[in-house]
C-alpha cells in the first residue's frame, strides 16, 4: 500500500507507485493496466493468437503464475507445464502451489519429473557432470519446454521472464560483449527448426515489482522463497545494481530495454546451424544434445548417485 495516496484513475487507495509511468494504481486499475500492457506486447511482437495452443512454463513463482492468470483472463487457450527439478523442499512447495493455482481456475497442468527422466535430481546431476547447477538446470528446462510442447501439439511456449530478468541478462551480455548472446536475446524466439516450438515472453515490459503487486492483487498464492541455488547468482547482483539506477533515474529499465530492442540489428543476425540429436532427434548444435550427454553420463555413474 502506498501510504495515504490515491489511485490516478479513481478514489481508491493506491497499492503501487509506478514512477516510470507517473501512475499510482489501486488493485483494480493495476489489474487492468497489466492485462492491457501484456495484450499490447502480444499484438506488437506477434507473440500468439487466439488460435494457438499455448503451453505456459510454470515454476510456482509470481511471474509464471501471473502470466498464466493474465493469458487466461485475456481468453487465450493455455495449459501449464511444471518441470519438477527435484530440488528438495523448494520443488515440493512449488509443485503444490502450481497444482493449487491450476485447480482453483479449472486449468490443466502437466508435469515432467526430472529425477524420473534422468535417474537423479538436478543438483546431483550437475555435481556428477561437474557443471554449475544453474547451467544444467537451465539446459534441462529449455530442453523439456520445447520437447514437451512439440510432442503434445502446443504451438507456443510462454515463459514468465519479466523486465528485470531481461535487463539483467542484457547487462551481463553487454558488459562481457557476448555478441552471439546479444543477437539471440529476444521477446520472441522463433521456430528456426521444424522441431523447435516458438518461445515468447509476454511480461518483458513488466517489472518484478509490478508482477509481485499483480500476484497479490489477484490473490495468487506463489512461492515466496527463492530457489536455494539462486543465492550469489550474478543475475541477482545485476538486478541490485539496475534497481539502484532505476531509483536514481525513474524509467531507466524501460529505456535500457527499449533502446536495445530498437538497436539490436547492429549486432547482426544469429546464424546457428542446428542438427538433430542422434539420440533423441531434437535440435542441437552438436551431434548429441547436451541433455542426452548428461543422461548418458548419469547412467554411467549411476552407482555413486542417489536421488
Ligand atoms: S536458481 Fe534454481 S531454479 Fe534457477 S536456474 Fe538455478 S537451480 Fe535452476
Ligand atoms: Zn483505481
Ligand atoms: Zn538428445
Amino acid at each position: 500500500m502506498v501510504m495515504g495516496l490515491k489511485c490516478s484513475f479513481c478514489e481508491r487507495k493506491a497499492i503501487i507507485n509506478m514512477r516510470e509511468h507517473r501512475l499510482m494504481l489501486c488493485e483494480k486499475h493495476l489489474i487492468d493496466f497489466m492485462r492491457k500492457r501484456v495484450e499490447k506486447t502480444i499484438i506488437k511482437y506477434k507473440l500468439m493468437t487466439k488460435n494457438d495452443n499455448i503451453l505456459v512454463a510454470v515454476s510456482g513463482g509470481k511471474d509464471s503464475l501471473g502470466v498464466w492468470d493474465i493469458l487466461n483472463a485475456l481468453g487465450y487457450h493455455t495449459e501449464g507445464l511444471y518441470i519438477n527439478l527435484g530440488i528438495d523442499k523448494y520443488s515440493r512447495i512449488s509443485k503444490e502451489k502450481v497444482e493449487r493455482f491450476a485447480a482453483s481456475r479449472g486449468l490443466t497442468v502437466h508435469e515432467v519429473d526430472i529425477p524420473k527422466a534422468i535417474g537423479t535430481s538436478t543438483p546431483m546431476a550437475a555435481k556428477a557432470w561437474k557443471r554449475s547447477i544453474c547451467s544444467v538446470c537451465g539446459m534441462i528446462k529449455r530442453y523439456w519446454m520445447n520437447r514437451y510442447a512439440k510432442e503434445n501439439g502446443f504451438t507456443v511456449v510462454v515463459t514468465g521472464h519479466n523486465l528485470d530478468d531481461e535487463i539483467a541478462t542484457l547487462f551481463g551480455n553487454n558488459t562481457t560483449w557476448q555478441i552471439d548472446y546479444l543477437q539471440r536475446q529476444s521477446i520472441v524466439l522463433p521456430e528456426t527448426h521444424k522441431k523447435l516450438v516458438k518461445k515468447v515472453k509476454p511480461l518483458a515490459f513488466i517489472t518484478e515489482k509490478e508482477s509481485a503487486a499483480y500476484a497479490i492483487a489477484r490473490g495468487i498464492d506463489y512461492v515466496y522463497e527463492e530457489c536455494p541455488y539462486a543465492k550469489g547468482a550474478t543475475s541477482v547482483e545485476f538486478k541490485y545494481i539496475l534497481n539502484l539506477l532505476e531509483n536514481r533515474f525513474p524509467g531507466f529499465k524501460l529505456r535500457y530495454y527499449n533502446g536495445f530492442l530498437k538497436n539490436k540489428k547492429i549486432f547482426g543476425d544469429s546464424h546457428v546451424k542446428l542438427n538433430e540429436c542422434q539420440v533423441c532427434g531434437f535440435p542441437t548444435t552438436l551431434d548429441t544434445c547436451n541433455y542426452c550427454r548428461l543422461k548418458k553420463h548419469i547412467s554411467q555413474t549411476a552407482k555413486s548417485l542417489t536421488i
